[in-house]
């Protein structure tokens, strides 16, 4: 954190390390399209941010507390929408950071959205239910005047689930004195949840994978995947790599990785995982450490578990032709331009991992409507818009000679610069 030093020149609290890489991204692509530098200024900081206190009763009768945030970066086009996490090193920049990667990947799917994130610092591991349940309904207490279906609709994120969105839209509704499902999305589906919306960020990253594999000309009957994570996202991917012939060669999570350069049985594999709570011990694999997955040759690496993964110190070491980021901030802005170097095409985050804000997207239009679509209509929904954003992106890239990255960026970053200009400065 730095302290505020000059009236003339904006800083601010959020400007850690992680939220200077994401404003580092954008200066580079305001000077690359020539974007007007007040409108630049007004994009490097968050609109609004606001830190809380959360007082817990914990389940021993003593009272511990939590500190919490909820932050929007623009709203320009739409209600903020970012999800909230419930982990350790949340703090103000992170959750500014993510905030500013949402307003990019709402506006470049075309959502009409802003970019928020919201985080508790806390190890959500160490807490019982009750406890959760306490933390989560008293830090949306300490937040509810900035949310609301048409000003800020919260989702899951790391280690938060539909159980919390449903905490989170009944203390809401009970303050509010009805029954609100659109102020949340990722909520169940027996409370106005959509269908797909579990499978969406994965399904989302699979279909950017087989778009990338044919534009980037991959010549394999069977292209060889790794995919870091096995959770909701990377299972998920391998679930639907796997069925489209695609061979998943390896995958980890907290506790190892599996290797089978003949390919893994995906669907025994997940049995496997949902019995024993872990990918290592599977049958016919080898085990791996996770610093040398991602490093193992493949088609295809898809980091779909934590941010910073791929860093200075291995990019040089990979060994794929496209990396396809399931995860957020998977990669360094050091790690990118060294992949950039060795000829690795990289499909950003804002743009491959979108398929879980575009389905939160239908569950609240479908809210808002009260009328609710089936899980093929909500899958075929979803192909579009990403169809749409990836051709956009790819055609961008080849054709201005820019990264995936930053065409994206240039895309979403474009979006919103016009949208301001067309509404102008108030007052
Ligand atoms: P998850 O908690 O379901 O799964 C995370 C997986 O990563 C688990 O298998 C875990 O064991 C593994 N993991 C943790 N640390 C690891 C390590 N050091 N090495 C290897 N594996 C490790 O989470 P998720 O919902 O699948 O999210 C994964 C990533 O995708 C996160 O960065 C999240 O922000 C991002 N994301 C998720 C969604 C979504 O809809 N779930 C949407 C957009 C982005």
């Amino acid at each position: 954190m730095v302290a505020v030093t000059s009236a003339d020149k904006p800083t601010m609290e959020c400007e850690t390390e992680h939220f200077l890489g994401a404003q580092r991204q954008l200066d580079e692509i305001a000077e690359e399209m020539g974007l007007d530098r007040e409108l630049h200024e007004r994009l490097r900081y968050p609109k609004r941010a606001l830190i809380v206190t959360v007082p817990v009763r914990m389940d021993d009768g003593s009272v511990k507390t939590f500190t919490g945030y909820r932050v929007h970066h623009d709203v320009t086009l739409g209600p903020a929408k970012g999800g909230i996490r419930f982990h350790p090193e949340v703090n103000l920049g992170e959750v500014s950071c993510l905030a500013m990667l949402m307003t990019w990947k709402c506006a470049l799917m075309g959502l009409p959205y802003g970019g928020a994130k919201g985080g508790i610092r806390v190890e959500p591991w160490k807490l019982t239910t009750g406890e959760t349940e306490r933390l989560t309904r008293r830090y949306t207490s300490e937040i509810i005047n900035l949310l609301g279906p048409d000003k800020d609709i919260p989702a899951p994120d790391m280690y938060t689930n539909e159980q919390t969105m449903a905490w989170i839209m009944d203390t809401y509704s009970i303050n509010v004195g009805h029954t609100v499902p659109s102020v949340v999305t990722g909520k169940p589906v027996s409370i106005g949840g959509s269908f797909g919306r579990t499978e969406a960020t994965g399904r989302g990253v699979a279909y950017c994978v087989r778009r990338a594999v044919n534009h980037f000309n991959i010549k394999s009957d069977a292209p060889k995947v790794v995919v870091q994570g096995f959770g909701n996202v990377g299972a998920v991917t391998a679930k639907l790599l796997h069925q489209a012939g695609y061979k998943i060669v390896a995958v980890s999570d907290v506790y190892g990785g599996i290797y089978n350069p003949d390919g893994l049985d995906i669907p025994r594999l997940m049995a496997y995982v949902s019995e024993m709570g872990k990918v290592q011990g599977f049958q016919d694999s080898q085990e791996v450490a996770n610093k040398d997955l991602l490093t193992l040759p493949c088609d295809v690496l898809v980091p779909a578990a934590l941010g910073g993964q791929i860093t200075e110190a291995n990019a040089d070491k990979l060994n794929c032709k496209i990396i396809v980021e399931g995860a957020n901030g998977p990669t360094t802005p050091e790690a990118d331009s060294i992949l950039h170097d060795k000829g690795i095409i990289v499909v950003p985050d804002i743009l491959a991992n979108a398929g879980g804000v575009t389905v939160s997207y239908f569950e609240w239009v479908q809210g808002m409507m009260h009328l609710f679509w089936s899980e093929d209509e909500v899958n075929q929904r979803l192909e579009q818009i990403m169809g749409r954003a990836c051709d956009q992106v790819l055609e961008l890239s080849t054709k201005s000679k820019l990264r995936p990255r930053m065409a994206a960026l240039r895309i979403g970053v474009s979006r919103i610069a016009e949208a301001k200009r067309l509404r102008g400065l108030y007052p």
